[in-house]
Order: C-alpha cells, then sequence, then structure tokens
C-alpha cells in the first residue's frame, strides 16, 4: 500500500509542478489551474489509503468527508464571492489557514507520538513556530487590508525591533525544551503562544500597501510550515508541495519588491516613506494647473492618433472597465490605429492584475507590453490613455528622492504627445501622495467612473 500512495503522491506532485509551469502563461493557465487540481484529488485519495486513515475505520471516513464537505463549501462559497479586488485577502486567509493547519497536525503528531525521534521533534517545533507566525501574521495581513481593526498604515512603538529579538529568542528556547522534553506538552503550546504573537508583532508595522508582498511572503511561510509538517508526517507530498510554495512565495515577494525598487527588508520592518520629507501638497501640485476634457475632444485626439497606448490600473479593476476598454480598442483599430497596452507589474492590487482581467475580456496577449519595453517608446505615442492608474505612472519616483515611492520603475507616460488620465477626482492611490502628472502640460483629466467614462468615450468616437 505504501508504495501505491508514494505513486499517488509522485503523480500528484508532478501534476503541481506542471501545473506552475502553465501558470505562467495565459494561454495555459487554465488547464494548469485544472492540473493543479487534479493533482490535489489524486493526493487526497493518497491520503485517504493511509494506513492511519484506514485503521480509524468509518469513524474516520465520516469525520474526513464532514470536514471536507465544510470546508469545500466555504471554500466555494468564498472563491465565488470574493471580488478579484480583495484577492490579497483571500490568498491571506488561505495561507493562514494553512499554517494553523501545520501547528494542530504537527501539535497532535507529538502528542500520540512514542518515542520521537530527532526529525519528528524538529519538524514538529519548525511546523510550530511557522505555522503560528503564518496564522497571527495572515489575520494581521487581512485585517489591515479590510481596514476592520487594524490601521492600514505601518504601526510602529518604541523598542520594536529588540522586542522581535527577544521573542523570537524565546521561541528558540522553548523548541530547544520541545527537542529535549517531548512530553512537555506544555512547551509546545507555549511555542506555539510566543509564535502566534511574534506572527503579529512582525505584521503590524508593514503598511497595507505594502501589505501584498507580505502576503505573499507569508504563502512562502505556510509553504514551509507545510513542508516541515510534512517531515513531522513522512509524507512525501506535503514535503514536495510545501517546498514548491516556499520557494514560490519567496520569488513573487522579490518580484515584487523589485518592481517598487524595494528591499524585502524595508517591506518588512514598515520603512515605506521612511525619511519621506511630505514633498509638495496637493494643493500645491494641482491648483491651476488641471485642465478638464471631455469625451468629444478626446475623440477629436484619437481621430488623428496613430498610435495610443492603454496604461490600466486599479481603478478600471473597480470599475470593471475591461469589456468597455477592449471595445474601445477595437473602435480605434478599426480606423487603422495601432492599440497596445502598457503593463505594470503592480498595477492593480496583485501580481499579473491588470493581465488577467484584460484577458477576461479577450485582449491578445501581444497587446500587453511590458514596462521595460514599452517606456522607451512613449516618445512616439500620440495618445496615452490612463484608466484608473496613478501610481504607476507618478513620476515623483523619478524626480523627487524623498517621496515615498522614490525608485519605483513607473511607465513613463508623461513622454508621450499627450496624456489622457481618466478617473474620478484628484484623489491619490494607495502610495497617498499627489500626482504631477495630473497638472503636466501635456495631460488633460477626464473625471469620471472608469467603465461610465470609457463607454461614453466609445461612443463619441463612433459619433466621430
Ligand atoms: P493606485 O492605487 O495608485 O490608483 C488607483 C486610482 O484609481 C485612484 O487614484 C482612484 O482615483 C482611481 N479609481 C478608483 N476607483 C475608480 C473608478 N471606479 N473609476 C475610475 N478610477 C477609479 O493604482 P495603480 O494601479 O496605479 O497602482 C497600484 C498601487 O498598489 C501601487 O502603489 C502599488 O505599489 C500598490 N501595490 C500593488 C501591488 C500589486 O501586486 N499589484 C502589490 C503591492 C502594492 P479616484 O478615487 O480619483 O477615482
Amino acid at each position: 500500500m505504501l508504495s501505491v500512495i508514494n505513486i499517488l503522491y509522485l503523480l500528484a506532485s508532478v501534476l503541481f509542478i506542471l501545473g506552475l509551469v502553465g501558470l505562467a502563461h495565459p494561454k495555459t493557465a487554465v488547464r494548469a489551474n485544472r492540473m493543479g487540481a487534479l493533482g490535489m484529488l489524486v493526493a487526497i485519495v493518497g491520503t485517504l489509503l493511509d494506513r492511519n486513515v484506514i485503521a480509524a475505520g468509518m469513524n474516520g471516513y465520516m469525520l474526513i468527508a464532514a470536514a471536507m464537505a465544510v470546508g469545500g463549501l466555504i471554500g466555494a462559497a468564498l472563491a465565488l464571492r470574493i471580488k478579484m479586488t480583495a484577492m490579497p485577502q483571500m490568498v491571506a486567509l488561505l495561507n493562514g489557514f494553512g499554517g494553523a493547519a501545520s501547528v494542530l497536525v504537527a501539535g497532535a503528531a507529538l502528542h500520540d507520538a512514542v518515542n520521537p525521534n530527532l526529525q519528528l521533534l524538529i519538524a514538529t517545533a519548525a511546523s510550530g513556530v511557522i505555522g503560528a507566525v503564518t496564522f497571527w501574521g495572515s489575520l494581521v495581513a487581512f485585517d489591515k487590508l479590510q481596514e476592520w481593526l487594524l490601521p492600514g498604515k505601518p504601526i510602529h512603538y518604541p523598542l520594536q525591533q529588540p522586542l522581535n529579538v527577544l521573542l523570537g529568542l524565546i521561541a528558540l528556547a522553548l523548541a530547544v525544551w520541545v527537542v529535549r522534553d517531548p512530553s512537555a506538552m506544555a512547551a509546545y503550546w507555549g511555542l506555539v503562544l510566543v509564535a502566534s504573537i511574534l506572527g503579529v508583532t512582525l505584521t503590524i508595522p508593514i503598511g497595507g500597501a505594502d501589505m501584498p508582498v507580505a502576503i505573499a511572503l507569508l504563502n512562502s511561510y505556510s509553504g514551509l510550515a507545510g513542508a516541515a509538517t510534512g517531515f513531522v508526517l513522512n509524507n512525501n507530498a506535503l514535503i514536495i508541495t510545501g517546498s514548491l510554495v516556499g520557494a514560490s512565495g519567496i520569488i513573487l515577494s522579490q518580484i515584487m519588491c523589485k518592481a517598487m525598487n524595494r528591499s524585502l527588508a524595508n517591506v518588512l520592518l514598515g520603512n515605506m516613506g521612511a525619511g519621506s520629507s511630505g514633498g509638495a501638497s496637493a494643493d500645491e501640485t494641482y491648483a491651476g494647473k488641471v485642465k478638464s476634457t471631455s469625451p468629444e475632444e478626446i475623440a477629436m485626439l484619437l481621430e488623428t492618433a496613430r498610435r495610443v497606448v492603454i496604461v490600466p490600473g486599479y481603478g478600471l479593476a473597480v470599475s470593471q472597465a475591461q469589456h468597455a476598454v477592449r471595445e474601445l480598442a477595437s473602435l480605434l483599430e478599426s480606423k487603422g490605429t495601432t492599440v497596445e497596452y502598457g503593463i505594470h507589474p503592480v498595477a492593480g492590487r496583485m501580481p499579473g492584475h491588470m493581465n488577467v482581467l484584460l484577458a477576461e475580456a479577450d485582449v491578445p496577449y501581444d497587446k500587453l507590453k511590458e514596462m521595460d519595453e514599452i517606456n522607451p517608446q512613449f516618445g512616439q505615442v500620440d495618445v496615452v490613455l490612463v484608466i484608473g492608474a496613478n501610481d504607476v505612472v507618478n513620476p515623483l519616483a523619478i524626480t523627487d528622492p524623498s517621496s515615498p515611492i522614490a525608485g519605483m520603475p513607473i511607465l513613463e507616460v508623461h513622454h508621450a504627445r499627450s496624456v489622457i488620465v481618466m478617473k474620478r477626482s484628484l484623489s491619490p492611490g494607495f502610495a497617498g501622495i499627489p500626482n504631477p502628472l495630473f497638472a503636466a502640460d501635456n495631460t488633460l483629466m477626464y473625471f469620471g467612473d472608469g467603465k461610465a467614462a470609457v463607454q461614453a468615450l466609445v461612443a463619441a468616437v463612433k459619433e466621430g
């Protein structure tokens, strides 16, 4: 039976890896997702054949079926109801539950272990620490994004880092105790308690805008906790998948940090904007300099434009303007205009957010230009339509070294001949700072809700 289970686990792991490879491209992403789900099914079947599960008899299977039904229903309801803009919160919760499961499973394994060996003990301590940090860290991340109890901004207090180091040392001492005296369950739960506090104190200094990076990192932790629990249970599937999640989470957080020109340490210590002079106020930036426009005026500009670049951002996602944008692009293309999309890696609220949205509206993937590719070309672009984007086109990132977003690579749309910014007001984006692009000589503001504004523009282009 053991070899059948291991073959199933191997098959599941291969499916997970093929799924990850396929997820790298929109064309194969849907199939890849199904492969991952199939891998999960195979892994579950393997687990149900485990001799410990079989030994638990019908009662055991009933309990598992009930838990799967409840978990499956909650998962399906959440997945169907969640808005794409709230995906980071959803991922945070899923990571957190993964961490909590590791804590509970490792604790139960320690409780039942007869003469546990060193591998089991070290892995148990690791599961307890990493799992508890992940669970509480993820709950804080979730709450900071929802702004239910905690404010989105970083929370700092005196001696913050020394206190974290102290908590880390206490957790280490308790881990040594667990390894040396496995019968002392109090040591394990003490370890979990201290790690839980650490999970909260490590996450509260991280600002809401940085939270998606922290969530990617917590995702990595949940994988490491799972891998450690795999060593506790001697379960190869858990070791492999935990390692895959651990590695992919850390790679994703690095990619996001690079896109914001921040170090991981800077994000984790909540230093966004540290040393910032505050820069010019919104009044200083905009007073008397902002020019607003109408759909008819933009339609006239577009009529003579040969090359148009659309820059989508968070507002496009909120207003669900992707289909209207696609319609506008098709209309312009039918008149011989070249239309492309400039995609910033952290536009929206999660990596790949804009790619997913535009794919949903069947925008051909080869029209999506990454930042490095499109930036040198903005000088030859006639009209840029910035739709619901703000921080990712803010020139302060280049011009003001004291700005909170200083050094973050941006889409340099200000080099284009004309820039139309479509949003509801002059309100700031996630970083909370004014954007001098809105007051630039070559910029016109078109105020309105993203979707309604694009639809009005489509109508004006059709009439023109
Ligand atoms: P921003 O958050 O900078 O700006 C979005 C703009 O959308 C707002 O200024 C808002 O202006 C406008 N908006 C909101 N609702 C609507 C609507 N219904 N119709 C039209 N406009 C609307 O978004 P960006 O995409 O430019 O930048 C993403 C930000 O998120 C960056 O700061 C990035 O660092 C951060 N971030 C992103 C991550 C990711 O993975 N994508 C991860 C971590 C951080 P108004 O209210 O006036 O309409």
